[in-house]
């Protein structure tokens, strides 16, 4: 890599050798969670740095080209998103962009490790207050137990999970898609993140079948994430009579975004071609 001690590159080593790298000026620390390996570095230029298991998990400077397309396509194209539910997002970050919306009057974020919030919020400049604001609902539990048992039905519901291994393989499956599914308002949208388009293409594909299975309609999208192996697959099922391709452009312009532009919501379900193709035949 050419890189010296000082300049240690933190790279995410895919099977094929191609990776996303961030110059670290030194590690912060490093901790084993219950669930999984934390660690934090200080980057050169992109702020601190948050891996999980070995995966790049965000970056402070460039994170919202995750958390802008997560959200908002979702949050706009619903005609009232109301009561949204977050599984996963530990850093604060995807609930921070929900509470931007004046329709939300309540967002509850469930993640299973409760050290990944706590890292977040002594040293990560994400949540940015979303954390203490009164809508919000944080708990700690795994969103497949929580989801099954919640008399609460949602609006919205947001996948912010690490990738389907480990304690987010459930999140991909058919039988939680059904329970979420379950667990939406009449008019509903489900989002998740699905992978790296070139990467991961198999686990996008398998995540677009079970989907299909369970929501009235399911569309992909694809958006270049700053940290991560881009361009990064979402995933968005539809209860009801949504229509997904068309966002409320009233509601958009107060948001004032930076990365996901909603005026060219069109353009977000560009996908090369070879995937389309395949996720057609899915
Ligand atoms: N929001 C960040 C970004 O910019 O991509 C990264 C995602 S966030 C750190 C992923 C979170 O999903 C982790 O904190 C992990 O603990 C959580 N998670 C994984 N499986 C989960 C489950 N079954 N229930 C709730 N949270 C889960």
């Amino acid at each position: 890599m050419g890189f010296n001690e000082r300049e240690r590159a933190f790279v995410e080593w895919y099977p094929r050798g191609y990776g996303v790298g961030f110059k670290v000026k030194r590690k912060l620390f490093e901790v084993q969670t219950e669930y999984q390996k934390l660690e934090l570095y200080e980057t050169e230029g992109f702020g601190k740095l948050l891996v999980l298991d070995g995966t790049v998990q965000l970056v402070e400077r460039g994170e919202e080209s995750y958390h802008e397309p997560l959200v908002h396509p979702v949050m706009l194209a619903h005609p009232n998103p109301r009561n949204v539910l977050i599984i996963g997002g530990g850093d604060g970050g995807t609930l921070r962009e929900v509470l931007r919306h004046e329709t939300v009057e309540k967002a509850t974020m469930v993640e299973i490790d409760e050290k990944v919030i706590e890292v977040s919020k002594l040293y990560l400049d994400v949540a940015k207050g979303a954390f203490e604001d009164p809508r919000a609902d944080v708990k700690v539990d795994d969103g497949v137990k929580y989801l099954k048992e919640t008399d609460e039905r949602f609006d919205v519901i947001i996948v912010d999970s690490t990738d389907p291994v480990g304690p987010a393989k459930l999140l991909f499956s058919e039988e939680f898609y059904r329970s979420a599914y379950e667990k939406l308002n009449g008019r509903g949208l489900y989002v998740t993140q699905a992978g790296s388009v070139y990467l991961f293409t198999n686990e996008l594909l398998d995540a677009y079948r079970a989907m299909k299975k369970v929501f009235d309609k399911v569309y992909y999208f694809s958006f270049p994430v700053i940290g991560y192996a881009s361009p990064w697959s979402f995933l968005v099922g539809v209860k009801g009579d949504v229509d997904f391709t068309k966002v409320k452009g009233e509601r958009a312009g107060k948001l004032k975004l930076h990365y996901y532009d909603p005026e060219r919501h069109e353009t977000l379900f560009q996908m090369p071609r070879y995937v389309r193709e395949l996720l057609e035949r899915a």
